[in-house]
């Protein structure tokens, strides 16, 4: 595997691996898991090159959020995709990301404005922004995303659709489902900061979700039944709830009642120092 800190070489990288088959880009800000690996796993399936960019990338993270605490581990990261075949790491220093004068930004406007965008302004803005770089930077044909971040995913796809980033395949970004822990904790890189105490609360946050989304098929109201949800979330040592909305799996319109078209529960719940967020279809 190589590993490249600066565009100019990465470029030249890649050209020479695009001339021998497809390449799949996973984004990422490293402290990889297993729900990462499954990214690069399913990567490896569908291309003959996989890139791994790892980019903390701070123009993401609000004034007042966890950007200098965030895990860093680039060679334990880097060891853990080479041993699932990724052919190229992608690790820019924040200068190559955003050199001096840097001044665009991307805002999808709609999509990005609800549940987290509401709770994080500007957060999908650098979440579109560094991804759009990402793109033009590694050209890939095809970039992989955890259903774990759905917003983001819904984000990123109408970025690509509006600014005809054209990745070379029409279904070019491709959603994951999400990679739980035993007792269905979504896996997240923010879990390493909870205590022993906290992480076995935090199981309380998947387990109310599936309650809620069974008493909603069995026709509750959805109002009382996020209401409920919200309480079950505090009742089990969540400090506050930023959301619990059930929306349009698509457009994430929120919904009052359950549609026959697909929707999705989505949560933002605080615990301990961590903001966790989790989804699931309804
Ligand atoms: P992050 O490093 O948190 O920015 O995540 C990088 C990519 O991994 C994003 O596309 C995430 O949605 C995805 N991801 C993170 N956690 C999981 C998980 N538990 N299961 C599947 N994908 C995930």
């Amino acid at each position: 595997m190589q590993t490249f800190r600066q565009l100019d070489p990465l470029r030249r990288a890649v050209d020479a691996l695009r001339c021998d088959g497809p390449i799949a880009l996973v984004p990422t800000m490293g402290a990889l898991h297993e729900g990462h690996l499954a990214l690069v796993r399913e990567a490896k399936a569908r291309a003959a090159h996989v890139a791994v960019s790892i980019f903390v990338n701070p123009r993401q993270f609000g004034a007042n959020e966890d950007l200098a605490a965030y895990p860093r581990q680039l060679e334990r990261d880097a060891a853990l995709i080479e041993a699932e075949g990724a052919a190229l790491l992608w690790a820019p220093a924040s200068e190559a990301m955003y050199p001096a004068g840097y001044a665009t930004n991307i805002a999808v406007a709609g999509v990005s404005e609800g549940l987290c965008g509401a709770a994080r302004p500007g957060h999908f803005d650098g979440v579109a922004t560094v991804v759009c770089k990402l793109f033009n930077q590694v050209r890939p044909d095809f970039a992989l995303f955890g259903e774990k971040d759905w917003q983001q995913l819904a984000v990123i796809r109408r970025m690509a659709c509006d600014l005809d980033l054209t990745l070379p395949h029409v279904d070019a970004i491709i959603g994951i489902p999400t990679v739980r822990e035993a007792d269905g904790l979504a896996m997240s890189s923010r879990n390493a900061y909870l205590t022993p105490q906290e992480r076995a609360q935090a199981a309380a946050l998947p387990r109310a979700m599936q309650t809620a989304i069974l008493e909603l098929k069995a026709g509750a109201p959805v109002h009382g039944t996020l209401t409920a949800l919200r309480e079950a979330l505090l009742a089990a040592g969540f400090v506050s709830v930023d959301y619990a909305e059930l929306c349009d799996a698509e457009s994430l319109v929120p919904l009052t009642t359950l549609p026959e078209r697909p929707a999705r529960l989505l949560v933002a719940a605080r615990i301990g120092k961590a903001r966790l967020i989790d989804n699931m279809a309804v």
